[in-house]
């Protein structure tokens, strides 16, 4: 049988070996093993012996049957788990940071963030029993009343990424489990712990009925098909690549069962510097929403794009800065730039720093890759063309391109499939509205960096970043369905 090496504190939690399927912590029964290791050092966390897709099945039947007395739950015996929730995330945040850095490479300052967020996203979700309510709306039918329900979907798969595991995972499952559903959850290979049994801890400690989550560790070749298409979810929330989440939106409409799906993607964004804008603090800005967790952030700024007239003094001074960032062992309180989350990854941004030389770019800040620690790369003189500037990086390189002037700066930050985040740096208000308002994505922000995410603010792309809304009353609606039902009071006369 396999076992952690983790976790020798007192009262941590521990044998995340086991997936929680059914409101049991089991064995996967699969031949292949999930090896868990920390990106940094390559120490191997934990060992987890994969689903089958029999217990993907036993997971699907525990959800299904326990959703049904779960919706009928009082607002505030549901709330009061989620605020159980975020008492047990405050008593073990120091556990739950260790976690994310060691499995997910964060350091510590994207692990306050991301925890941050976590919390947050549970508080509102607390928010949202009390918070759903239906409507009585007029009809043209004399006698009659109609009435519009809003209901739990069921039971709802959830896939999310490694990147911020914890977060993405939860900005799912808290919404879905305060609204009256059941989760059947597929974390990410790489964070099987963060994002997801380490959750199941959380919620099985805070006295969630056993059924309504289920974590089940599998391979997408075993159980990544199974988990879409099977027939008892009736709504599919992916976060990821776009590549897969096309996919997921196929298989989720192409079986005998069609389902909802919510599809959180890919993201390009751009982060624009106006002539008149304040240099000094767009420099800040642009070095921490590029570097933070390696770039590793759908939402993290993917394009650089200068107005001429500044653009030699914003390059001198962003290099000075970025300069000054310490790379290297995620869990060093001054460490900005930590390690790349998997081999595959690094080579991916070898490719992509070799491309990017050959397409032309000028390449003035580099430096040696020590196992999977990319240190940043600035390149210059990056034109809408290039695979800086068209693809996503998600790495701690970035490519800095020269706009003739305000309308060729908007003309670039739209010349992308992409239109998830944004962000705009100017001294005038009235022309940084108009020009956050000319950029089609889903979200932009004036005078800040394009991550941002506010449990209470609509979050999500439009284009190839995705279909859906997160947080706030945008979630509550993506989570529940909608069922008109009319009365008709007196007889009504009908043609024949
Ligand atoms: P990914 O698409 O490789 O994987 C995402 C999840 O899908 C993982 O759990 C993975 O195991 C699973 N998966 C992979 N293939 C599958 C298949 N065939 N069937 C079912 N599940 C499958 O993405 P990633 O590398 O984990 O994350 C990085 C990507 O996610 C980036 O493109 C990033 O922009 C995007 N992302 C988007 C958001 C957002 O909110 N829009 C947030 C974070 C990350």
């Amino acid at each position: 049988m396999l076992t952690d090496t983790d976790n020798t504190k007192a009262n941590a939690y521990n044998d995340f070996h086991l997936q929680y399927i059914a409101g049991e912590w089991q064995s996967g029964q699969d031949d292949s093993v999930n090896t868990n290791t920390n990106p940094y050092n390559g120490d191997t966390l934990v060992k987890i012996q994969q689903a089958t897709e029999a217990q993907l099945n036993e997971a699907y039947q525990a959800a299904s049957a326990a959703q049904k007395e779960w919706a009928q739950q009082t607002p505030a015996t549901r709330a009061g788990v989620l605020y159980k929730v975020v008492e047990i995330l405050d008593q073990r945040q120091d556990e739950i940071v260790d976690w994310l850095i060691k499995e997910s490479g964060s350091t510590r300052v994207k692990a306050m963030v991301e925890f941050a967020a976590t919390r947050g996203i549970t508080l509102e979700a607390a928010t949202f029993p009390s918070r759903v309510h239906g409507e009585i709306r007029p009809s043209n039918t004399p006698g009659k009343e109609n009435f519009v329900y809003r209901e739990p979907i069921g039971v709802v798969a959830v896939i999310s990424p490694w990147n911020f595991p914890l977060h993405l995972t939860q900005r799912s499952i808290a919404p879905a489990l305060a609204l009256g559903n059941a989760v059947v959850l597929k974390p990410a290979s790489d964070t099987p712990v963060t994002g997801g049994l380490l959750l199941a801890k959380v919620f099985e400690e805070a006295g969630l009925p056993k059924g309504l989550l289920n974590v089940v560790v599998g391979s997408g070749k075993e159980i990544g098909d199974a988990i879409v298409e099977h027939k008892t979810p009736s709504f599919v929330s992916f976060t990821g690549s776009t590549s897969v989440g096309k996919r997921i939106g196929e298989l989720a409409n192409g079986g005998d069962y069609i389902k909802q799906v919510a599809l959180e993607l890919g993201g390009n964004s751009p982060f624009v510097v106006l002539k008149d804008a304040d240099i000094e603090q767009a420099v800040k800005a642009a070095a921490f929403g590029k570097f933070l967790h390696q770039g590793q952030i759908c939402i993290a700024i993917n394009r650089i794009i200068v107005e001429d007239e500044i653009y030699d003094d914003f390059v001198e001074r962003f290099l000075a800065h970025v300069k000054t960032l310490n790379v290297g062992d995620p869990s060093k309180q001054d460490t900005a730039v930590g390690p790349i989350i998997n081999k595959k990854q690094v080579e991916s941004l070898k490719e992509k720093i070799a491309n990017a030389q050959q397409e032309g770019a000028k390449m003035i800040l580099s430096g040696e890759i020590k196992g999977q620690v990319v240190p940043p790369h600035i390149f210059t003189e990056v034109t809408r063309e290039m695979d800086l500037s068209r693809n996503e990086v998600f790495g701690p390189l970035v490519g800095i391109i020269r706009a003739k002037d305000e309308d060729d700066a908007l003309s670039i930050a739209n010349d992308s499939m992409f239109g998830l985040s944004s962000a705009v740096f100017t001294k005038d208000m009235a022309k940084g509205i108009r020009f956050a308002r000319g950029i089609r994505a889903g979200m932009t922000h004036i005078n800040d960096i394009s991550v941002n995410d506010e449990s209470n603010l609509p979050f999500g792309g439009e284009k190839n970043s995705g279909i859906g809304r997160f947080n706030g009353e945008w979630v509550l609606e993506e989570f529940t369905r909608t069922h008109w039902i009319s009365m008709q009071h007196e007889p009504r006369e009908y043609p024949f």
